[in-house]
């Protein structure tokens, strides 16, 4: 069986803190991506003792560069983004994951809830429902064939990830107050948490379907302020703008995970 794990730094163990988040080099981030590398590792072992035989690894927050190379899993290989998108449309994965997940923008508690540009994407809908990046990430795999199977991330993350996929595994590691603060439980605690729904996840993988978008697929994006919305409309002649900051266009066919963003 062969998994893709996906990696966000927000709704990692141990990260409450927003100088955890930023990816300047700082004791608080170095100490984040070192959480973020203890429970990937924990997916990953999770993933072996679910039946996984190669287990594919992304590094997704930010430009892609918080890996600690010696502290990843001897049985990960990693991947890059486009390698991601190859392999997801290759057909022969069998199950995706995502650690250290965040819930969309809007979401009460949220520890850094956002949906892509925390400075400028305020609602963002597929077909009529507010979606956050759990739920294009699920609807890319999704439209491949791969179940997405497990969530690890803060409490808001991981109702979300149920919201839009049912009865997948989840790892609740901590729960936000507020937006720039959370309560995380025990380290070792969200490591073993993490480790048991990675296996849970693949050893129900039959029981959870792809995340299946209808297409064609309104997409549509509301901005913060109209002239972020200007600036889009400038460069993206082929959207349609339907007010001061929202626009939005039709999807025919998800090709790359792109294809449903903006
Ligand atoms: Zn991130």
């Amino acid at each position: 069986m062969k998994v893709v794990i996906m990696t966000d730094l927000e709704g990692v163990s141990g990260v409450n803190h927003p100088d955890h988040i930023y990816s300047e080099p700082s004791e608080m981030y170095q100490y984040a991506v070192g959480r973020l590398m203890a429970d990937l590792y924990a997916a990953v072992e999770g993933a072996l003792d679910g039946g996984a035989t190669e287990v594919y690894v992304v590094d997704g927050h930010h430009s892609g560069k918080n890996f600690i190379k010696e502290k990843l899993h001897p049985k990960a290989k990693q991947v890059s983004f486009a390698e991601w998108r190859e392999l997801i449309r290759s057909g022969e994965i069998d199950a995706y994951m995502e650690v250290g997940c965040h819930a969309m923008a809007g979401t009460m508690n949220g520890f850094f809830d956002h949906t892509q540009s925390s400075k400028s994407w305020y609602n963002y809908y597929v077909n009529g429902k507010k979606t956050g990046e759990i739920g294009q990430g699920a609807q890319f795999v999704g439209a491949f064939g791969v179940p997405m199977v497990m969530v690890s991330g803060d409490l808001a993350a991981c109702v979300e990830g149920r919201a839009f996929l049912g009865d997948i595994a989840t790892a609740i590691v901590k729960e936000g107050i507020g937006w720039a603060s959370a309560r995380c439980i025990d380290l070792k605690e969200a490591e073993e948490k993490i480790r048991a729904a990675a296996c849970e996840g693949l050893k129900r993988v039959k029981d959870i379907r792809p995340y299946k978008v209808q297409l064609p697929a309104e997409v549509k994006l509301e901005f913060f302020r109209a002239d972020q919305c200007d600036e889009y409309c400038k460069n993206h002649p082929e959207v349609e703008r339907m007010d001061a900051r929202t626009v939005r266009k039709l999807v025919f066919e998800i090709n790359s995970y792109l294809d449903l963003l903006f």
